[in-house]
This record gives structure tokens, sequence and C-alpha cells, in this order.
């Protein structure tokens, strides 16, 4: 009887220990892309089913799933505009938070899909001065706004909201990324104000949803960084729009190569391994 019980305790040890182990490395990804074109290559890539039951029917937003060797993968994108009748893709920070905060949610209710990991990729604008150029492949140190300006004592802080991404420098090593903090704003292009800002959060890149993601991400307590494309230069002489149609085709290009290169180095790897 005394050795019944003691095989039980030995093999409940090792199972939770196991568990344990599989725990600490990562098996449930999510890739957050708040457009449908950024993310159609890499649903493709790892042959991702479109779920119609993860989100409400009320939601614009779509989740994508699948498995990569020992990863659950979810890709997540924030649909398109039916409200105001545009049927443009939902870019900026309200459809960000919203379609990250209601994935995390879903999937967090249950421990066997409890989220290790939120990647925000997509295409950003980079400051040269940072050595930001066309086609560069940046991950996050760190988040915040630049147009959430509240001089009221207390509320600096709330609006810049500045996050700082789980530490991805390994990976950055791996993949050939430049590391810096994105900024991020509601607008495309940017006035004499948000240059002020911008140089204040000292980012390297530039777009208009991560530091909603991350926020988001912090709520769940769930590890989070950036994998952002540069298509344009914020601090160049021409025309962002203009510079983004131009270079749409060679970020993706870049977004399309790195991504699956980071999902190969992070599944089944831990955060202290990133
Ligand atoms: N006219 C474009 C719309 C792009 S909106 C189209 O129809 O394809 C810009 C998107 O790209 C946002 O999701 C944002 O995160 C990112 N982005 C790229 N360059 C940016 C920049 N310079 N500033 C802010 N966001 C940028």
């Amino acid at each position: 009887m005394a050795c019944f019980s003691f095989i039980t305790y030995a093999s409940i040890y090792e199972r939770h220990s196991h568990i344990h182990a599989l725990a600490s490395h990562h098996h449930s990804v999510v890739v957050a892309i708040a457009m449908e074109a950024e993310a159609a290559p890499l649903i493709q890539h790892l042959s991702l089913k479109l779920n119609p039951q993860f989100f409400s029917p009320k939601s614009p937003f779509l989740a994508y799933q699948g498995t990569h060797e020992s990863c659950n993968l979810t890709v997540i994108t924030n649909g398109k505009d039916a409200v105001h009748g545009t049927g443009v893709d939902n870019v900026g920070t309200i459809p960000a938070a919203l379609a990250t905060y209601l994935a995390l949610e879903k999937l967090d209710a249950q421990e066997e899909t409890k989220v290790d990991l939120l990647i925000n990729a997509g295409t950003c604008g980079g400051f040269k001065a940072m050595g930001a150029e066309i086609g560069d492949v940046f991950l996050t140190t760190a988040v915040a706004n630049h147009d959430r300006r509240i001089p009221i004592p207390g509320f600096t802080g709330y609006g810049i909201g500045k996050v700082n991404s789980t530490s991805v420098e390994k990976l950055a090593g791996e993949i050939n990324a430049k590391l810096g903090v994105c900024t991020t704003g509601n607008s495309l292009d940017a006035h004499d104000v948000d240059h002020l800002h911008m140089g204040e959060n000292e980012a390297s890149v530039k777009d208009m949803e991560i530091a909603a993601i991350a926020w988001s991400c912090e709520l769940h307590q769930t590890p989070h960084f950036g994998l952002k494309v540069v298509t344009d230069i914020v601090d160049g002489d021409r025309a962002t729009q203009e510079e983004f149609m131009e270079n749409l085709g060679t970020a993706a290009k870049s977004l399309q190569e790195a991504l699956p290169k980071v999902i190969e180095y992070i599944c089944g790897r831990s955060h202290d391994e990133l």
C-alpha cells in the first residue's frame, strides 16, 4: 500500500513537472495583423483555416487557426469597415485593442489555449534619423502613443501609455532585425506636434495600432512584441501615402519572409531564449 502510494505520488509529480515544462515554452501564439493583405501570405504559408465561430458575428474581426510544429497559432485581423460603409481595412487603435482583447479573453478562458505570446505584425513608417530604411524589419523594445496629449496632472503618463515589449534580442539577431521603440497614433501622416512627441518617445518606427494592442495584452498579462516592416520614411521628404503605396509590395515581401522565421524560432522556445 505504501509502495503503491509512492508510485502514485511519483507519477503525479512527474505529470505536473511535465505540464510545468510545457507551460514555460510557447505553445499558444497569437499574431495580430491589422490589414488583410498583410496577413494573407502567412495564412497561406501555414495553411491556417478561418474559424467563423471565433469572434461574435457582430464584430468585423477574423481569426485563422492552425498548428505549426508544437505551436497552436491564431492569426487575428481587424476585418473591413461596415460601420462607415467604406469597406476598407479597420486600421487604427480602436479595432486593434478590441480584437486583441476579445481574442485573449477567449483563448485564456481555457488552460490548453491560454496565450503564451502575442506578436503584432504589420507595416510602419521608419525614422531615418534612427537608422530605419525601407523594407527593414524592426522588433519592438517598447511602445507608446504620440497623439494622446492630456496635460492634466497625473494624466500625461497615461496618455503616452508607454509599455515595454517582451525582450527579443536573440530573435532580432537570428532574423537580422533592428530593435527600437514603436510610436502609435491614429493618423497615417504626422504634424509638427506629432514629431515633437514621437521624438520624446525615442521612436524608431511609427504605426497606428501597437500601443493599443500592448494595452490589451497588459490587461491579460500576456507577453507581447511587435514585428514591423518599414513602408515609408517619416522624416524624409516624400508624402507618406505616396511612399506607403509604392513600397507596400517590398515591405509585404519582408514581412512574408520574416514572419515564418519568427514563428519557427519561437515555437517550443521559452521567453528567456528570445
Ligand atoms: N492606404 C493604405 C492604408 C494604410 S493605413 C491602404 O489602403 O493600403 C496604414 C497602416 O499601415 C496601419 O495599419 C499602420 O499601422 C501602418 N503604417 C504604415 N506606415 C505608417 C506610417 N507612416 N504611420 C502610421 N502607420 C503606418
